[in-house]
C-alpha cells in the first residue's frame, strides 16, 4: 500500500535535510518533488496542486522551532494535510434506524458482493447489530450464489428471489422481510455493470427511491486509480452516495484513488478492502492512513487487529499452562492460527513504525506457517500434548508424514522448546528480573 510515494516523498524530503531553515528556495524544490511524487501515486492533477500551494504555505508560515529539523517540519505539515485531504476526522456509518438500510453500488467486479459479506460480519461482531443480506443482482444468477456463500461464512442470512427479476420489488421484499423478523440492519447487494450505463443509473436510483436507505455506500477498486475517481464521480451524481468503500488497498501501491476521492466527490471514504478474506475490512481513519502514507506506521491500527483476536479468558488459560510448563503443540498451533486470523503478514509488519519501508522489497510469504503446521499435522495426539516424548523415532516417523525433512523436524522442535523455556521465565516475574539483571 502507497509503497511508491512513500519513497517519493522519502526522497523529496532528503532535499530539506542539513538545511537549517525553510526558505523559499528549497521548500520550492520540496514542494516540486512532492508534487511529483503524488501525481506518479496517480494523484488527481487539480487535487495535487492545490495541495502542495497548501503546504507550502503552511511551511513558509511556520518558524523552524530549535528542537525540530525543517525536514521534521514539513512531515508534520504533509501528516495534517494528508489527513484533510482524507476527510479529516473519521466518518462513521449511520446505523441508528430500526432497521437501517444500507444501498450498495459500483461497478462489476469492483468488490460489492465480497464488501457485503464483509459489512455484514462487522456490523454483527463489532457492531452487535443483527443484519439481513438482500441479493439484489437479478441479471447474474452466479452473483447470488457468491452472496449465500460468503453470507454463510460470516453467518448471516439472505434475502433472495430467485424468481423474480425485478430488483426495486426484490430490495423491498428484503427490508418487509427485515421488518418482520426483527433484523435492524438491511444490507441490499446491487446489480452493477461492466461500465457505467444509462440502465443501471435508472435502476438503482430507482431502488433507491424505494428503499429510502440510511446510508448509500458506493465501492470501488483502488487498483483503477483516476478511473475510480471519474466513476465515484458520475455516480455521486446521480445516486448521492453517503460514503465510499475503497478496495483492493492491498493490490494498489500507488494509492491515488484513495488521496483524490474525497477532494473531487466530496463525500467520505468509510471502509477499506484489504484483502479477499472476509475479516480484511478496515474502518477507514484519514489520521492513520496519513501516518503510513509518511512511513510512521500506523501502530493503533495493529494494536487493534492484536485486541480483535485477544481473547482475555483463553489468554489466562494459556499464561496458566506456560507457569506449569504445559505449553504444547496444540498451544502453539492455535497461537499461530490467531496471528494468521490478523491479516496478510506484509501489511501487519507495514503497519509498525519504520518497517514499512525496510520491507518493501521483501517478498514476505503468508504460507510461511505452512510447513510448521504440516509438521505439527503430522503429530499423533499424545505427541502434541506430550513434546518432550518426541525423540529421534518419532522425529523420522513425522518428518516422513509431513513431507519434510528431518532437519526441519529437529529445527523446529528446537525452537519450540526455547519458545517454552523463555516464556516460561518471562511467566515468573521473579525470574524474569534475575534474568534482565544478568543481561549485560
Ligand atoms: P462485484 O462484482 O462488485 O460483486 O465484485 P466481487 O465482490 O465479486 O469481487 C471481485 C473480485 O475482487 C473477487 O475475486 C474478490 O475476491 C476480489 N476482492 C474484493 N475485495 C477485495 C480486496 O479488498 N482485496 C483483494 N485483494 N481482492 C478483493
Amino acid at each position: 500500500m502507497f509503497d511508491n510515494l512513500q519513497d517519493k516523498l522519502d526522497r523529496a524530503f532528503k532535499v530539506l535535510k542539513g538545511q537549517g531553515n525553510i526558505t523559499e528556495i528549497n521548500v520550492a524544490e520540496t514542494i516540486k518533488e512532492i508534487r511529483k511524487a503524488l501525481l506518479d501515486a496517480d494523484v488527481n492533477y487539480k487535487t495535487a496542486k492545490a495541495f502542495t500551494d497548501d503546504v507550502k504555505q503552511k511551511a513558509l508560515g511556520e518558524n523552524v522551532l530549535n528542537s525540530i529539523s525543517p525536514g521534521q517540519l514539513l512531515t508534520k505539515i504533509m501528516n495534517d494535510e494528508l489527513t484533510q485531504l482524507m476527510g479529516g476526522s473519521v466518518t462513521e456509518l449511520e446505523i441508528g434506524k430500526n432497521p437501517t438500510v444500507i444501498l450498495i453500488a459500483g461497478l462489476n467486479g469492483a468488490g460489492k458482493t465480497t464488501f457485503t459479506g464483509k459489512l455484514a460480519k462487522y456490523l454483527k461482531e463489532k457492531r452487535g447489530k443483527k443484519p439481513l443480506l438482500v441479493a439484489g443482482d437479478v441479471y447474474r444468477p452466479a452473483a447470488i450464489d457468491q452472496l449465500e456463500v460468503l453470507a454463510q461464512q460470516v453467518d448471516v442470512p439472505v434475502y433472495t428471489n430467485r424468481d423474480s427479476n425485478d430488483p426495486i420489488a426484490i430490495a423491498e421484499e428484503g427490508v418487509a422481510e427485515a421488518k418482520k423478523n426483527g433484523y435492524n440492519v438491511v444490507i441490499v447487494d446491487t446489480a452493477g455493470r461492466l461500465a457505467i450505463d444509462e440502465a443501471l443509473m435508472n435502476e438503482i436510483t430507482a431502488v433507491k427511491e424505494a428503499t429510502q436507505p440510511h446510508e448509500i455506500l458506493f465501492v470501488v477498486d483502488s487498483m483503477t486509480g483516476q478511473d475510480a475517481v471519474n466513476t465515484a464521480k458520475t455516480f455521486n451524481d446521480r445516486l448521492d452516495f453517503t460514503g465510499v468503500v475503497l478496495t483492493k488497498l492491498d493490490g494498489d501501491t500507488r494509492g491515488g484513488a484513495a488521496l483524490s476521492i474525497k477532494s473531487v466527490v466530496n463525500k467520505p471514504i468509510k471502509f477499506i478492502g484489504t484483502g479477499e478474506k472476509m475479516e480484511a475490512l478496515d474502518v477507514f481513519y484519514p489520521d492513520r492512513m496519513a501516518s503510513r502514507i509518511l512511513g510512521m506506521g500506523d501502530v493503533v491500527s495493529l494494536v487493534e487487529r492484536a485486541q480483535q483476536q485477544f481473547d482475555e479468558k483463553e489468554a489466562a488459560a494459556l499464561q496458566k499452562k506456560i507457569r506449569k510448563n504445559k505449553f504444547d503443540f496444540n498451544d502453539f498451533v492455535s497461537q499461530i492460527q490467531q496471528i494468521k486470523k490478523m491479516g496478510n503478514m506484509k501489511d501487519l509488519m507495514g503497519m509498525i513504525p519504520g518497517v514499512g519501508k525496510a520491507i518493501k522489497d521483501v517478498d514476505i510469504d503468508d504460507d510461511a506457517f505452512k510447513p510448521i503446521e504440516a509438521i505439527v499435522g503430522s503429530m499423533t495426539p499424545f505427541e502434541r500434548e506430550n513434546p518432550d516424548a518426541i525423540d529421534q523415532k518419532r522425529r523420522m516417523r513425522i518428518a516422513k508424514g509431513s513431507g519434510t525433512d528431518i532437519n526441519d523436524v529437529n529445527k523446529l522442535m528446537k525452537q519450540f522448546n526455547d519458545m517454552r523455556k523463555m516464556m516460561k521465565q518471562f511467566s515468573n516475574p521473579a525470574a524474569a528480573a534475575k534474568m534482565m539483571r544478568g543481561m549485560p
